[in-house]
């Protein structure tokens, strides 16, 4: 068979677009040479429907000592009781909760998208609130926190069957403590989305979720820096407490039906050159060298938030206690989509968000997500931060400006040339 010159080629753009520029897109990461070979292995060829000692398919004696590595790594790292670590995605971990523990139609509350929240939390456009009934808590306008007296007001009054937790641009550090105690009082179960702070959790440098919350889920790309996948944890196996039954009528335990949501609810054989991957970067993730990783990529936000504040940016909540900030430009005049197509012709690559009580539609939006979990993994330190607000500021400030903004972009690619990724 012929190479195939065409997609080869692209990978290889994509390769140097991705070393060349500086990457604060907070839900990407960069994995280890160790993690993409294990992601392009010859695991790619094998079925394995079912799970490890479990399996429909022969053959599998190998695929499964590989996940039971990753299932025995993610309940180390986490402290898990239980962990599988088959959904392809984060969006597909989630989906499985919800058809484990849910019925059609059954009320579940949520963090609003607008605020911060996740498309899988109960978002109209998403089979989540599509399937059940969503409602939603938010942040309030005057401290941008979560606002946990609405939530526990909504909580009273909707009394759902799932309260979820988590987020996708939300600085600050959960009360999931007071979130289990609202459930309690309504009779819900809770879930923790940990996708984007996972990696900080598993290093103790912010609250675990697991002693407090019924499920957890988690992407593993993004802080955690493994393959592009999801996973679904339990800090404690238990009885389900609502007597949910599975399609034959039985009564089982909490881990039980969530795995016959992944397989075979929700999905189809599993991905083991992925699980693989993933087992690698847990093995990663539970090394000291990792937990200095973690430590700066929380340093970095905070530096870069200092030099944000220092500037007049508007940080939603005022700072940021992980390793994302969602940033509101109202006051810089330039809606979120003009500053990310203006940064991106700097090689600064962010992405537009909508900010709270956002007037915009989340087409344009009036702000920017950033994140430090990438530019970490390239050796960036504090200064650099200083460095990159600089940058952010000069390109937003003069943002039609096509020769500032091509000279900002030999400047970046001078930096990043220090920090060599891949070679
Ligand atoms: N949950 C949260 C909080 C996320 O931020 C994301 C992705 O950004 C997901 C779930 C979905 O993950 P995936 O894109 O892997 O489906």
């Amino acid at each position: 068979m012929n190479k195939d010159n065409v997609v080869f080629k692209l990978i290889e753009q994509e390769q140097e677009r991705q070393e060349s520029g500086i990457e604060l897109i907070a839900s990407e990461n960069f994995v280890s040479k160790q993690v993409m070979e294990a992601a392009g292995s010859v695991l790619t060829n094998k079925y394995a429907e079912g799970l490890p000692g479990k399996r429909y398919y022969g053959g599998c004696e190998i695929v499964d000592e590989v996940e039971t590595i990753a299932i025995e790594r993610a309940k180390k790292l986490f402290g898990a009781e239980w962990a599988n670590v088959q959904p392809h995605a984060g969006a597909q971990a989630n989906s499985a909760v919800f058809l484990a523990l849910l019925k059609p139609g059954d009320k579940i509350l949520g963090f609003d998208l607008s605020h911060g929240g996740h498309l899988t939390h109960g978002s109209a456009v998403n089979s989540s609130g599509k399937l059940y009934s969503p409602h939603f808590y938010g942040v309030s306008k005057e401290t941008g926190l979560i606002d946990y007296k609405k939530l526990e007001e909504v909580a009273l009054t909707e009394k759902p069957k799932l309260i979820i937790c988590g987020a996708s641009a939300y600085s600050r550090e959960w009360d999931y403590k007071f979130i289990r105690e609202v459930a309690d009082k309504v009779g819900a179960l809770v879930l923790a989305d940990i996708s984007h702070p996972a990696g900080l959790i598993a290093k103790g440098l912010l609250d675990n979720p697991l002693p407090h919350c019924h499920v957890v889920t988690t992407t593993t790309h993004k802080t955690l820096r493994g393959p592009r996948g999801g996973m679904i944890m339990l800090g404690k196996d238990f009885e389900n407490p609502f007597g949910l039954k599975t399609p034959k009528g039985e009564t089982r335990m909490m881990s039980s039906l969530l795995d016959m949501a992944v397989f075979p609810g929700t999905q189809g054989g599993p991905l083991e050159h992925i699980i693989a991957a993933k087992a690698v970067a847990f093995g990663e993730a539970l090394s000291d060298e990792y937990g200095e990783y973690a430590l700066q990529v929380k340093k970095n936000a905070a530096a870069m938030a200092k030099a944000l504040t220092e500037r007049d940016y508007q940080i939603i909540s005022g700072g940021t206690d992980n390793h994302l900030m969602l940033i509101d430009l109202r006051n810089k005049n330039i809606t979120g989509k003009v500053a990310e197509a203006a940064l991106q012709q700097a090689h600064i690559t962010v992405n537009k968000n909508m900010v709270p009580f956002d007037d915009k539609s989340p087409f344009i939006t009036s702000g920017i997500r950033v994140g430090t979990a990438a530019i970490t993994t390239r050796g960036l330190k504090e200064e650099h931060m200083v460095k990159i607000v600089e940058f952010i500021d000069s390109v937003i400030t003069d943002a039609n400006n096509s020769s500032k903004l091509e000279s900002i972009r030999n400047e970046v690619k001078s930096m990043m040339s220090d920090f060599p990724l891949y070679k």
